[in-house]
């Protein structure tokens, strides 16, 4: 069979936003829909798996990966790198899998340049409160740390613009139905239906 490639597909937000949960939605919904796992040298958090949320390495390691060119885009990020690798890639939307790279603004900018038909989503909150109240660690941080983090999901928000989607995660339900929406829609579009279904037509046609 003629597998049609998957379409990739870039989801950004400001950390707060809910992206990572709704991604994890998505995918548990979405049989045909994979997600990168990019390198970092951030530390791990608690609960993290590594080669799951993502592959930690240490500083060394990654500029020795970009020095052979292993990464399709990478950026610093908070003073922590973060980079996708090219190795699964490609495999993955040659096995017709739609792929998601949740990566920054900086990253976006990189793989549209490169990518062009690459799909890009950007996910807000739905009001400022909402999002300080998202990034205060139960009353454990001072107001200074919470201001930092706010003055980075504002830098990070005002790329919104460079985005084919906006989602807006007021209602999370509401908010994984939009996100969904966008990939059956690209799913529909004509030129992968048409190769999807080239017999079909032909028969209607012929
Ligand atoms: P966190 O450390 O909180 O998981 O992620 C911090 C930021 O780094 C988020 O905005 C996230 O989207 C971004 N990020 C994660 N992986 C990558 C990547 O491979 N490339 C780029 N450019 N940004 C990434």
């Amino acid at each position: 069979m003629n597998t049609v490639p998957g379409t990739l597909y870039i989801v950004s937000a400001p950390s707060g936003a809910g992206k990572t949960s709704l991604v994890k939605a998505l995918l548990d919904a979405s049989p045909n829909v994979r997600v990168s796992v990019s390198h970092t040298t951030r530390a791990m958090r608690p609960g993290e798996v590594d080669g799951t949320n993502y592959h930690f390495v240490d500083r060394e390691t990654f500029l020795e990966m970009l020095a052979h060119n292993d990464f399709l885009e990478h950026a610093e990020v908070f003073g922590n790198l973060y980079g996708t690798s090219l190795k699964a890639l490609a495999r993955t939307l040659d096995e017709g899998h739609d792929l998601i790279l949740e990566i920054d603004w900086q990253g976006a900018q990189q793989v549209r340049k490169l990518l062009p038909d690459a799909k890009s989503i950007f996910i807000l909150p739905p009001s400022r409160e909402a999002l300080r109240q998202r990034l205060t660690n139960r009353g454990q941080d001072s107001d200074d740390i919470i201001d930092g983090r706010m003055r980075e999901a504002v830098s990070e928000m005002a790329h919104y613009v460079e985005y084919d989607y906006l989602v807006i995660n007021d209602d999370f339900a509401h908010a994984l139905e939009d996100l969904k929406a966008i990939f059956r829609a690209n799913w529909l579009g004509q030129s992968t239906q048409n190769r999807r279904h080239a017999a079909l037509l032909e028969n209607l046609l012929g």
